[in-house]
């Protein structure tokens, strides 16, 4: 391939009303912020995105994008280094890593259609598919919603969903229980979003247990390494612990597995640095031996997921699957409980419906 300098980074910002309120242990929602960029080299596009506050626009035009402009744009790696670089008095984690992590997805999106090539092409691919999981069961569901969204996904060949649950301690036995009921035999996972503290967690780690719950995720906040160290030391050995959708950098994760807090590690490419953090984190989930999961965004993780050596599953989160659906051309649909890379197309195989997105422009 001929040499391809970057000669132009776009982002723009799209707010997106939820379906339902929506809410999880210690957050609640009505709207959800897409921020698309694109970067432009050698008469092609690529497209990334990330799920964030509509500043990192702002930063992509001020800052990162001057920095991009006129670098070879097949020099990933030195792209991303430089972008973080740039960064560092502005403050890596957050707002500049979400607007990092889009750049990145457009840079491996466009060496792709550079190369006219399927992205899972570029990847070392270990897998012809992922399994994902259904994730929401949100906890301003009633259950009645909580149980159709859950029973649905196990419907469409998902092996396992996942409910919210630790805004309300009093009636989350209840939920869980119902949630069970109508799994059947489905996996089922929790998420605490960090709504628990340590001894309640225990607690609750024993009882979710009783009821089939393979997987407990933050049952307190993701920064308490020990405390989540503990839970996981003293949970019954059946309940994983799970964490790491906070992580920005690979130094995050990297404290993360030497704490020994998790059973399982979850990684979000649209906050720890595209395609490229994602890997990153692959590489230490397979030097520590622990499983990773995919956080959000699941038209973005299907291809590093496909590559990623201890990739487990993926989060199939229904408001980042309705947004895909609706303003994603080529964003991947369930089949069997499995997702499977369109190999006809170049790039990641994703087009930004622009026309239809205008109406969220913020
Ligand atoms: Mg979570």
């Amino acid at each position: 391939m001929a040499e391809s300098p970057i000669t132009a980074v776009r982002a723009s910002a799209y707010t997106i009303p939820t379906d339902a309120a929506e809410s999880d242990g210690t957050l609640a929602w009505d709207r959800t912020t897409l921020i698309v960029v694109t970067v432009e080299a050698g008469g092609c596009k690529g497209l990334g995105y990330t799920y964030g506050a509509s500043a990192s626009t702002s930063l992509v035009h001020s800052v990162l994008g001057p920095e991009l402009h006129g670098r070879e744009s097949a020099d990933i790696e030195s792209c991303w280094s430089a972008m973080n670089a740039i960064v560092r008095n502005i403050g890596r984690p957050g707002i500049a890593s979400t607007a990092i992590s889009a750049l990145d997805i457009a840079l491996w999106d466009l060496k792709a259609r550079l190369f006219n090539q399927p992205l899972v092409r570029l990847l070392p691919q270990a897998r012809p598919r992922v399994p994902v999981y259904g994730s929401g069961g949100f906890t301003s569901y009633d259950e009645k919603t909580l149980c159709r969204q859950l029973s649905d996904w196990v419907a469409e060949g998902c092996k396992w969903v996942k409910m919210k649950v630790g805004r309300d301690p009093g009636n989350d036995m209840g939920r869980v229980r119902a949630a069970r009921e109508v799994v059947g035999t489905a996996g089922l996972f929790v998420d605490a979003n960090g709504g628990y503290v340590r001894k309640q967690a225990i607690r609750f780690a024993e009882a979710f247990a009783d009821l089939g719950v393979g997987w407990f995720e933050e049952p307190v906040s993701s920064d308490d390494l020990i405390g989540l160290h503990l839970i996981r030391d003293l949970s019954p050995a059946g309940m994983e612990i799970a964490a790491g959708e906070y992580g920005y950098t690979p130094y995050y994760f990297r404290a993360m597995l030497a704490a020994e807090a998790v059973d399982i590690l979850q990684a979000d490419a649209t906050r720890c640095g595209g395609i490229t953090g994602f890997l990153r984190a692959a590489a230490l989930c397979d030097a520590f031996q622990i499983p990773l999961s995919s956080h959000c965004a699941p038209s973005i993780h299907l291809a590093p997921a496909l590559a990623a050596p201890r990739l487990r599953h993926m989060e199939w989160f229904h408001d980042h699957v309705r947004i895909e659906q609706m303003l994603f051309e080529g964003a991947p649909r369930i089949k069997d409980g499995l997702l499977a890379p369109n190999l006809s197309c170049s790039g990641h195989g994703l087009t930004f419906r622009r026309a239809d997105a205008a109406k969220f422009e913020v």
